[in-house]
């Protein structure tokens, strides 16, 4: 049993029973204890495809699954799924480089992991012998829940709900959710906001009377949200990938060192490149670019995680995070994995809402992580820049990442090769983008993304095509009190 809770290093499990726990019954995150045994030498991953790349990660991090199993989940996930057979290119903007991590089903970052973690969790339940369907709850904020839905969409013993806040997703991310097919996929509105959603969604997960009338039924909830080891494990590919993808292009040698500028909201995605470091890929800092909720800003700046402070809602809205739950990962790591220590910080969290680390961390946070913020003027004037300089269009919480890579080499005068991660095509946030270019505020987003293509000559992702004329099947809407009910009507289906 090679992973454990955060938390307690007593509470130990396999790879594949973390992903079907998705979080540890401790409320800590499941993590595996030896990670820096697990080294993937470079050398043989050069000309190797992206699948090919995925297998070797995928087999060190998910050490209780069978190869078969392995090359199945990968295979149905990636094959065809994507619109470029390289899943994640990487180009050259600029002085730096952008793996574009948008190319999946629903054009954003999150495909990379939710394609497969269905596969990942269908197996899980094989290898476990459980017969129960999975219920998978999800609560979104616009770029989750289509991804989900996507992800989840007729695959053979599993369910999907996704509740949305009515007026809190952009118009295209409203059409991608309410035109979602898909026999088992369900989608409601609620009326309020997202934080209305997610914590409705959590008292569902732990209402003690609904899970056992789900147990009659022979069914499960599970998660799809990214505290999920099979969330994290495939986000470590791309690291590899475009380090790899640098050396063939003769951009860098082998053992040269880079970074990664990376948009940042719950820490997974950049987690995913501090694993790919303890693994052994050549990171020289991680940068973690925020908006204006940059409490991993100050965090990372002075050891202080604070919650208590305004939420803003911002351009950026897959970054507008104030809990990076993911950040417990990485003190695990930290710490040395103290996990009484990492408890003792969560439960400080939990309590007064803040926690300080020691000098000793923040030193080593400081050698690690870079953190920077971007606000929305500069991000507008950086997706300007780049597109009248470069002919390429950055969405909004790339550009931000982007910002803050130009920033840092301001500051310190690192001349190391760059690569930033980009999370979404920039027709998702299509408003935003065009206000960036134009300065004139359209109201909707559904025609603007076609005025956007139309203006800049770069087309729109197929997915992204004709929704406007797709039927709307999901056209229900509840108050939060009604959660339960329409959960539960889902459930005796
Ligand atoms: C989810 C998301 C992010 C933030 O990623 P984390 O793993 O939560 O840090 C950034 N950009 C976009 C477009 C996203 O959808």
């Amino acid at each position: 049993m090679s992973y454990e809770s955060t938390r307690n290093s007593n509470l130990k499990v396999t790879a594949s029973e973390a992903v079907l726990n998705g979080i540890a019954h401790d409320g800590g995150l499941f993590v595996m204890r030896n990670l820096k045994d697990k080294k993937i030498d470079i050398e043989k991953l050069l000309y190797k495809s992206y699948a090919e790349i995925s297998r070797k990660v995928l087999k060190l991090m998910l050490d209780d699954f069978p190869e078969e199993k392995i090359n199945d989940c990968i295979s149905k996930a990636y094959t065809k799924k994507f619109s470029t057979e390289e899943i994640t290119p990487v180009v050259k903007v600029g002085g730096c480089y952008i793996t574009e991590l948008f190319h999946g089903p629903t054009s954003a970052f999150k495909d990379v992991a939710l394609s497969i973690l269905p596969h990942l969790i269908t197996a899980s339940y094989e290898m476990n012998d459980r017969q129960d369907e999975v219920i998978i709850l999800t609560a979104t904020s616009g770029d989750t829940g289509k991804a989900a839905l996507e992800g989840f969409k007729d695959i053979k013993g599993t369910k999907i709900i996704v509740f949305y806040p009515e007026n809190g997703v952009s118009q295209v991310q409203k059409a991608q959710m309410v035109t979602q097919e898909g026999s088992n996929t369900h989608v409601c509105a609620i009326k309020g906001n997202f934080d209305d959603a997610q914590s409705g969604v959590k008292k569902l997960f732990t209402d003690k009377n609904l899970i056992e009338n789900l147990m009659e039924y022979n069914k499960v909830f599970s998660s799809a949200n990214s505290i999920n080891i099979g969330r994290l494990i495939p986000q470590i590919v791309y690291y590899f990938y475009t380090y790899v993808k640098l050396i063939e292009k003769d951009i860098i040698k082998l053992k040269d060192k880079i970074n990664f500028s990376v948009p940042t909201g719950n820490f997974g995605n950049i987690l995913a490149g501090y694993y790919a470091k303890q693994m052994g890929l050549p990171i020289n800092k991680l940068i973690c670019a925020s908006n204006e909720n940059n409490v991993l800003f100050d965090f990372i700046n002075t050891g202080i995680y604070d919650r208590n402070r305004q939420f803003y809602k911002t351009i950026s809205p897959s970054m507008d995070i104030i809990v990076s739950s993911n950040l417990e990962r990485l003190l695990y790591f930290l710490y040395d994995k103290d996990n009484n220590e990492v408890k003792k910080l969560m439960d400080d969290l939990s309590l007064k809402g803040r926690y300080e680390v020691n000098e000793k961390v923040k030193n080593k946070i400081s050698s690690e992580f870079y953190g920077g913020c971007v606000f929305a003027k500069d991000t507008e004037t950086t997706i300007k820049e780049v597109f009248e300089k470069y002919g390429y269009l950055l969405d909004t919480h790339t550009a931000v990442a982007y910002k803050t890579l130009e920033d840092y080499k301001d500051e310190t005068g690192d001349n190391t090769i760059s690569v930033v991660l980009s999370t979404a095509s920039p027709f998702k946030f299509s408003r935003s983008v065009y206000k960036a270019l134009f300065d004139t505020e359209e109201q909707q987003e559904l025609e603007i993304m076609y005025e956007l293509s139309k203006k800049t000559g770069i087309e729109i992702p197929t997915n992204l095509q004709g929704l406007e004329n797709k039927p709307v099947i999901h056209n229900k809407v509840c108050e939060i009190d009604k959660m339960e009910e329409y959960v539960r009507t889902i459930v005796k289906q």
